[in-house]
């Protein structure tokens, strides 16, 4: 909680973004900050210390998946959106507020006992990191964790994930 409190006065608050009604949150002053990148990055794999890799949401959980991963002393694995990955792909499609959207993973890039920790920016209706859980179990590994920077929530998202994802702890920054 100390260091949520710290990397809190960091996070902006940008109202309308990116449509009217929406108040998003900007963690790009976190990242930009040395201190507060390393609190944050030793902060989101702290729950899970037992996972042999981490795995990172397109787009900014690319950024945090990464330094995590470092600091665990892991790898990293890329939760890419459809069309980006060059070999063989699994796909796994969730819903939007307004249509479908879908994550992809090259399988080979995880090994076959791989204990993966799921890292994302912001947990909102919880549809993104429950996707990311099927996808990555689906390529054969245990989804040990997830842990986000930032949980909206007053979306739900917590309660959605224990529903589909029930043996999977969740951990909020
Ligand atoms: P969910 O699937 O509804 O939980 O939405 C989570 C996804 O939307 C994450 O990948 C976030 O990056 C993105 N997201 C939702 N709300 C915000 C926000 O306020 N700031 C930054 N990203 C957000």
């Amino acid at each position: 909680e100390a260091a949520g409190q710290q990397l809190d006065r960091l996070v902006r608050v940008q109202p309308d973004f990116p449509q009217p009604g929406v108040l998003f949150r900007d963690l790009t002053p976190v990242l930009a900050d040395a201190m507060a990148l390393d609190l944050l990055a030793r902060a989101l794999v702290a729950p899970a210390p037992t996972a042999t890799l981490v795995a990172g949401i397109e787009a900014r959980g690319f950024l945090l998946g990464a330094v995590a991963a470092m600091s665990l002393g892991v790898g990293v694995l890329a939760l890419r959106k459809p069309g980006k990955l060059p070999g063989e792909v699994l796909s796994e499609s969730y819903d939007l507020e307004y249509g479908a959207a879908a994550l992809q993973v090259h399988p080979g890039d995880v090994p076959a006992d791989a204990r993966v920790l799921v890292i994302d920016d912001v947990l909102a209706t919880g549809g993104t990191v429950a996707a990311a859980c099927r996808l990555l179990r689906r390529a054969g590994a245990e989804v040990v964790g997830v842990s986000v920077a930032v949980e909206l929530a007053a979306l739900g998202g917590r309660a959605a994930l224990a529903r589909q994802e029930a043996d999977v702890p969740v951990s909020t920054v």
